[in-house]
């Protein structure tokens, strides 16, 4: 089957044969140069060899003005080479697609990309800092005389967790006016670094992303004059349980975490003690998910899933197994990003015998590629081998990952790092104590939006707000009035509901966070 050419094709021919006026010469050299390609290009059973003939041609006719036929190559010469490339081509492709249309796409793509790939360099992950962090943990581990079992162990990092500012101010160097505020800060609020994630803090800069996400700052309660009631109340039909929707339920099994977030949206919840909850409390609310047959999904959550021991977890899984209509179960933990080391062996058997009786997927928290270094790297490797899928959800936090470049970045390193990013969500404003973090919405909508087209689509998060479930941020779900109050809608029953949006002057101040206290 002889194939016809096509109108791309016939194009470039057309341009390569065009009569021209103009009388130019080209040296012995180049025509020996051109006749070589032609030469490979007859000769050679492979598509390359005829491109590469087509384009040196196509620039010599450019270049001199001159035509195929004045140079020595003829129409039917060319008719023939590019009949011979669409019929080698498995997929037809022809010569002018290629060099015409398909070449000038890529060129685009590229193009579009240049300033993240020069930008990508100057931000780091984890990874790509793993030297220095190394010289963190040896200078922590002396400071806090920690041996290698301990600092390899989830017990030896829970047991030597940084919760003063005086041990915190040993092990990064802090202004007097930093280390003043945090202690008064700490009387109100937790602070609890494991000395892993202590380690990832990179000395002397105060906009560092992990400082920022554990350590907490002034702000926090000069911020927080309107306390607003915490949510919990508002849907939550049973003990541990809370409830939007008709299929998924979140059960919070604890209110510990590893390490206490600046940002976090249960602060409320967390509290200012760890507790442990009884047995009656896990057993009501899995009475509540046994009686509620529309239930499919179970969130584990908190606090932090893992922090219960393996045991606990293992008895909960059994019994979410044990409970016909419920067919997924999520764990939410940050603990790979900020305790790896809890990731066992016994942990990760327990998750994949699970897994084969149902889907569990792991949902974590990772809001910079800081956050990913070889050992949570190899956490979220065992756990995608283990379970169904590792997902991350994405805070949007003001100096973190609000820029193209990090947020692709930290997409790009997920992805990478075995993990695919779920949702970005707006930082709330219910906790004002953080609101000096939040991100005004379509700031991070053009982060987001940015992504489609350039980077892989299995690396792009869905842009949602927290508001009485989970609202996406697409352009037309977020309606801003004349006094710029922003109105979300809610898709699932088209309930309007009010979003204040991060005050820009606050995210323009450049001088919050860590960054006020440098002046000293
Ligand atoms: C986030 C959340 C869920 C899960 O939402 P998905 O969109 O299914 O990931 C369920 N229940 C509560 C209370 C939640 O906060
Ligand atoms: S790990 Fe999650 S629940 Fe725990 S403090 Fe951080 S944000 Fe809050």
């Amino acid at each position: 089957m002889k194939r016809e050419l096509d109108s791309a094709t016939l194009e470039l021919i057309q341009i390569l044969i065009k009569k021209s006026e103009n009388k130019n010469k080209i040296s012995n050299q180049m025509k020996k140069k051109l006749d070589i390609l032609f030469e490979n290009a007859k000769r050679k059973e492979l598509t390359f060899p005829i491109i590469e003939f087509f384009i040196s041609l196509k620039n010599t006719v450019e270049e001199y003005s001159m035509s195929a036929p004045d140079i020595g190559f003829k129409k039917e010469e060319l008719i023939y080479l590019a009949k011979k490339h669409q019929e080698i081509d498995e997929h037809g492709v022809s010569v002018g697609g290629r060099i015409i249309k398909a070449a000038n796409v890529v060129s685009e793509a590229n193009h579009r990309i240049m300033a993240y790939v020069e930008n990508k360099n100057s931000i780091s992950s984890g990874i790509e800092i793993w030297d220095r962090i190394q010289g963190n943990i040896e200078r922590i581990k002396k400071l806090l005389g920690m041996n290698d079992d301990e600092w390899n162990s989830y017990e030896g990092q829970l047991k030597h967790a940084i919760n003063s500012v005086n041990t915190l101010s040993k092990i990064i160097d802090l202004p007097k006016n930093a280390i003043e505020d945090i202690m008064r800060i700490t009387k109100s609020y937790r602070m609890r670094l494991t000395p892993y994630y202590a380690s990832l803090i990179m000395p002397l800069d105060m906009g560092d992303p992990i400082l920022i996400q554990s350590v907490p700052t002034g702000e926090m309660i000069d911020n927080s004059g309107i306390e607003i009631e915490p949510v919990a109340s508002d849907h939550s039909p049973a003990r541990l349980i809370d409830q939007f929707y008709p299929r998924v339920v979140s059960l919070k099994v604890t209110n510990m975490c590893a390490m206490y977030c600046t940002h976090c949206l249960r602060i409320a919840h967390i509290g200012k003690k760890d507790k442990l909850f009884s047995n009656d409390a896990y057993s009501e609310a899995l009475d509540y998910i046994k009686k509620s047959k529309n239930i499919r999904d179970v969130l584990i959550t908190g606090g932090d899933a893992f922090i219960l021991p393996n045991e606990k977890i293992k008895w909960i899984l059994k019994e979410l197994d044990n409970i016909k209509h419920v067919k997924v179960k999520r764990l939410g933990t940050r603990i790979p990003v900020t305790c790896p080391m809890r990731i066992d062996e016994e942990l990760l058997r327990i998750l994949s015998e699970s897994n084969k009786i149902k889907p569990i997927r792991v949902v974590s928290q990772i809001n910079t590629a800081r956050e990913i270094t070889p050992v949570s790297r190899r956490a979220f490797r065992r756990l995608s081998e283990n379970v169904s899928a590792v997902l991350d959800q994405i805070v949007l936090l003001k100096g973190i990952n609000d820029s193209k470049a990090k947020m692709w970045k930290l997409c790009e390193t997920l992805q990478d790092s075995y993990v695919r990013p779920y949702y970005v969500f707006n930082c709330s404003y219910r906790n004002p104590q953080f609101s000096h973090l939040r991100v005004p919405i379509e700031v991070g909508r053009d982060i987001i939006e940015g992504m489609y087209g350039n980077i892989s689509g299995d690396a792009i998060p869905k842009y949602i707000a927290t508001a009485g479930g989970k609202i996406p941020l697409h352009r037309d779900n977020v309606i801003r009035n004349e006094h710029g109050i922003v109105t979300l809608k809610k898709p699932w029953n088209g309930e309007m509901v009010e979003y204040p949006d991060a005050d820009r002057r606050i995210y323009e101040n450049n001088n919050s966070s860590f960054r006020k206290y440098i002046k000293d």
